[in-house]
């Protein structure tokens, strides 16, 4: 067996890895959106794929595989109804940006008429593996796949993105034993801070901004952020007074669907009662007199509602930045003082604003737990910067693991 990797190898975005066994076993299939659309390398021949969660950097590319081929499908159902939800907007942002489609509709009815829906800890069958996805904690739905050779018993195990960590509707990842851990590396440099003491600072902060009658403007990522920001307005009796508008509408009427892939769900259900959904214009001015909570699209503000809103808040307003900003979107720009770019016009935002680190991948510690309680024999840090994944390799080797930090276009080779 050996193991190509396609993108995300020292580098955020794009994941993709090629497992070429008898079989070639596709590991995420997924893109890089910053500017422009980033591809990873081609997959030859694919027999099956295997799609860890809905975010695009995993999912984003994933219909392509239907392209010259075939192959089976593995994934949890929100997976696939949330990958639906947010590769169908960028089919459409491809073509207003007159981009050429690498991605095409009819590929992804024919992913979504042929994926086994996965069940956390259930066994499915594809030729000689055995194959599993764990809880990863990440995301609703998100996994972490096992795939186990039976004519040996040799686990491979990838993890995705992951938190072990609780989130207010996620359970936290489970720990699989491999003897290839293939592990993703985001925070490999650092720890998260406390999380409920920062929720607490941050409430504290926005009813302030509430009482004075300014807007709390939290631009959100539809999938994942804007459901677990929705649950803590919720949990601090702040949600009567909060809007929720764009893509995030879409994505939290898929999580309801999914009861089952969501801890705390009494809590989202009440959360969708009583949050006011931003349906037109006159919601959305309503929202703005002040006094409100507002999450929308997009977490980067890179499009969506959050644009306009950014432009009409009144003075008593402030924005929160709860995600990761990539460099070259608006979010980015925001942070460094720069004035934004919305639709061609630059606009220098005056009202303040302020950032909290409410990751939803594991910390520098939880890596190394993750590591040692998996206890594989090789490990390959992927999903992170070139600087973090060579760093944490050289740590994970002084631990005694063998530990690796490939390059995209590597190819390795596993010892079963
Ligand atoms: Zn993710
Ligand atoms: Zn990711």
């Amino acid at each position: 067996m050996d193991i190509k990797f396609l993108g995300g190898a020292g580098e955020v975005g794009r994941s993709g890895i090629l497992v070429r066994d008898r079989k070639n076993l596709l590991l995420d299939y997924g893109v890089k959106v910053d500017d422009h659309t980033e591809y990873p390398l081609h997959a030859d021949r694919v027999d099956a794929c295997f799609v860890s969660h809905a975010h695009l950097d995993h999912s984003g590319y994933s219909p392509a595989v239907y392209t010259d081929g075939f192959p089976d499908m593995f994934a949890t159902s929100p997976t696939m109804k949330l990958a639906e939800l947010l590769i169908e907007d960028s089919i459409k942002i491809h073509r207003r940006k007159h981009e050429h489609e690498r991605v095409h509709k009819a590929q992804l009815k024919t992913m979504l008429n042929r994926y086994t829906p996965c069940d956390y800890g259930k066994e499915y069958q594809f030729e000689d593996y055995k194959v599993a996805m764990y809880d990863a904690g990440h995301i609703c739905g998100s996994a972490i796949t096992l795939i186990e050779k039976y004519s040996n018993g040799k686990r491979l195990v990838y993890t995705g993105d992951f938190k072990i960590e609780r989130q207010l509707l996620e359970g936290g990842a489970e720990i699989v034993k491999s003897d290839v851990l293939l592990l993703e590396s985001t925070y490999a440099n650092k720890d998260h801070p406390d999380r409920e003491e920062m929720a607490e600072r941050m409430i504290g902060e926005i009813r302030e901004i509430v009482d004075n009658g300014g807007v709390a403007m939290l631009p959100v990522f539809a999938v994942g952020r804007s459901q677990e920001m929705l649950a803590l307005m919720d949990k601090y009796g702040l949600i009567d007074s909060t809007y929720i508008d764009g893509m995030a509408k879409a994505a939290t009427e898929i999580v309801e669907q999914y009861p089952e892939f969501v801890k705390n769900e009494n809590l989202l259900k009440d959360a969708i009662r009583r949050v006011q959904w931003v349906e037109s214009p006159r919601n959305r001015a309503h929202a703005l007199e002040g006094g409100s909570v507002i999450l929308t699209t997009s977490g980067m503000l890179n499009g969506g509602p959050a644009l306009d809103y950014i432009t009409r808040l009144n003075r008593h307003s402030k924005i929160f930045l709860t995600g990761y900003q990539v460099e070259d979107t608006n979010g980015h720009r925001l942070m460094n003082g720069l004035p934004l770019d919305i639709d061609g016009r630059q606009f220098h935002v005056k009202t303040p604003f302020t950032v909290y680190d409410f990751s939803a991948h594991a910390g520098k510690s939880d890596l190394h737990r993750y590591v040692k309680e998996s206890n594989p024999e090789t490990v390959v840090c992927v999903h992170g910067s070139p600087e973090n994944t060579a760093l944490f390799a050289e740590d994970l080797r002084q631990e005694g693991f063998n530990a690796i930090a490939p390059k995209v276009g590597d190819v390795i080779s596993v010892g079963f």
